[in-house]
């Protein structure tokens, strides 16, 4: 099972990833917290990413693209895996279909977490007060959602026509959506 979750900042995708890929039995593999897990060691790419996440824009693509190839190349991912935050343009996507492709496999589905736009820096905000992460400040959002608009949306018109895409509104209870997801990708996976 090989999944991808995207969505904006704030609708989810983390807390529902672990969720879907504990029940395929696979790891979820989160781009975010492999980076925020670099900068909190002081590692080299922890140096290199830390001041980019804390402005909200994206790593360099060369950066990223090699330390998910790294995590996808694991023992542990052998059977599958949920990317969660990965791909993030239109480049990724390339780099993540010629990886596949050079292994002689392919998605098998896109989860589209679909939150309204406006709930979305509620979210943020309140994530801040409770987690306190660096880039959950009012003009890092602001910014990741032009990110977002800009880079990361175009993904989910791509998916669409390559009819990969399951899209699950995102908006109650954790519960509720998790259940949302499970039924719908059982509907298009059979499983
Ligand atoms: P959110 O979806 O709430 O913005 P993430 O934890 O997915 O949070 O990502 C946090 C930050 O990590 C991003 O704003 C970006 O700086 C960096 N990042 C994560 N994934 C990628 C990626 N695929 N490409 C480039 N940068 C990334």
């Amino acid at each position: 099972m090989r999944l991808l979750i995207i969505g904006a900042p704030g609708s989810g995708k983390g807390t529902q990833a672990d969720a879907i890929a504990q029940h395929y039995g696979v790891p979820a593999i989160s781009t975010g917290n492999m980076f925020r897990a670099a900068v909190a060691s002081g590692s080299p790419l922890g140096e290199q990413v830390k001041a980019i996440m804390e402005s909200g824009a994206l790593v360099p693509d060369e950066v990223t693209d090699a330390v998910v190839a790294d995590r996808l190349g694991q023992p542990d991912a052998a059977g599958g895996w949920l990317l969660d935050g990965y791909p993030r343009n239109l480049a990724q996507v390339a780099t993540l279909d010629a990886y596949l492709g050079a292994q002689g496999q392919a998605l098998d589905a896109v989860v589209l977490l679909d939150v309204p736009a406006d709930l979305l820096i509620d979210r943020l905000l309140k994530r801040a007060q409770i987690e306190g992460r660096a880039d959950d400040t009012e003009a890092t959002i602001r910014h990741r959602m032009d990110v977002y608009q800009d880079s990361t949306a175009p993904l989910i018109q791509a998916f669409q026509a390559r009819d990969l895409l399951v899209r699950v509104g995102g908006v109650g209870e954790v519960d509720e959506v998790r259940e949302r997801i499970a039924a719908a990708l059982t509907a298009r996976l059979g499983r």
